[in-house]
């Protein structure tokens, strides 16, 4: 449904021609009397949703938020994903025949099973496809990680799309991670009105998994990067008022591929800031669980638990309080 590119809007290539006049997607077989309902109404569960329709099958999504798109609505920002665009797209695809309903939780107001009945309000379903995305903030395990002031990526990004805007105006924030939701986020904070956003990172810029002509724009808009940079502690008392840091170099091969960031002795410093976004995420197993759905291969390849890290001991010498700090302005 959407082009992977994140600058594909800005180079043009999205077919905003096209988008601009109503379309309806072809019907593509006659209709169908099984009735097929989506949970999650996201690009994987709008997409299934519309080549269903096309196929003859009537469809029902079930979206736990008041507004379809998943995180392309509610993660990626608006200045790289023009939410006219995409609420266009998601009104052709409706006009496939697929209908929307809102505010409808999977484990809440529904089951699997009570759409798998053969009667009930919510029932009469041959098949359900769960497309609940797979985006949950993975904590970093570092002590003062719950202060207030410390936000974790997703939820950011959600929050700021949805209206619920944290004040960054002249403050100086720290983002945690190398992905695309931590560019994201650095962005959005310089969008927001603060003074300084410093990019925390554990690998060098030529391992950051985020897409290059983003990591670019962040550094033409002023983010300040610092690799090879690992953060073992965000300070306090009350509020977030700084990050301890350690400096890294890149030891062996690790299990994805890429070298595994190892402590250098006495080169702890620390990051002044007033916000802190640790960003990585992992699929959300407990609440797939929750649900009583079984995680697929790929999935439960992330349920075997961490390796040893080689920052524990410098964890445990954080959470004693005896690190030497430099301090960054
Ligand atoms: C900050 C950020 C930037 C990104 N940038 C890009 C990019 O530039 N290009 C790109 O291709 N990809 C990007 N991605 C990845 C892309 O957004 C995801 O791969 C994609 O959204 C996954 O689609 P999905 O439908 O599987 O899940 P989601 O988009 O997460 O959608 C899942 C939907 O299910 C709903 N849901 C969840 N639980 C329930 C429940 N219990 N009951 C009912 N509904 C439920 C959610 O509310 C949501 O609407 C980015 C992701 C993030 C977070």
């Amino acid at each position: 449904m959407t082009n992977r590119s994140p600058s594909a809007w800005q180079n043009g290539s999205w077919r905003i021609t096209k988008l601009d006049k109503p379309w309806t997607p072809k019907k593509l077989e006659g209709p169908k009397e099984k009735k097929v309902a989506v949970v999650g109404a996201g690009p994987a569960g709008l997409t299934a949703a519309l080549r269903l329709a096309q196929r003859g099958y009537p469809v029902t999504v079930f979206e736990r938020l008041n507004l379809a798109g998943g995180m392309m609505a509610v993660g990626i920002p608006e200045y790289r994903l023009p939410r006219a665009i995409l609420n266009k797209e998601i009104e052709n695809i409706k006009r496939a025949g697929v209908e929307i309903k809102f505010n409808q939780e999977l484990g809440k107001d529904f089951t699997v099973d009570g759409l798998l009945n053969k009667s009930g309000s919510k029932g009469g379903f041959s098949a359900v496809v769960l497309a609940i995305g797979a985006h949950k903030s993975r904590r970093l395990g570092i002590p003062g990680e719950d202060l207030p002031g410390v936000y974790h990526g997703t939820q950011f990004l959600k929050d700021v799309a949805m209206g619920k805007k944290p004040d960054m105006k002249g403050k100086s924030v720290a983002v945690v991670g190398g992905g695309a939701v931590a560019i994201d986020a650095a962005r959005t904070a310089l969008r927001l009105g603060a003074k300084k956003v410093h990019v925390i990172y554990r690998r060098t810029r030529e391992e950051m998994p985020a897409w290059k002509g983003e990591i670019h724009a962040a550094f033409q808009e002023g983010v300040q990067f610092h690799f090879l940079t690992n953060p073992v502690g965000v300070l306090g008392p009350e509020h977030v008022t700084g990050v301890e840091c350690h400096l890294a170099k890149l030891g062996e091969f690790d299990a994805s591929g890429r070298r595994r960031p190892i402590p250098i002795e006495e080169t702890e410093f620390e990051a002044l800031n007033s916000f802190s976004m640790p960003t990585s995420s992992s699929p959300p197993l407990a609440r797939l669980r929750r649900l009583n759905v079984l995680p697929t291969e790929a999935l439960r390849s992330h349920s075997v638990g961490r390796a040893p890290s080689p920052w524990e001991p410098i964890w445990q010498r954080a959470r004693k309080g005896s690190l030497r700090q430099v301090i960054w302005h």
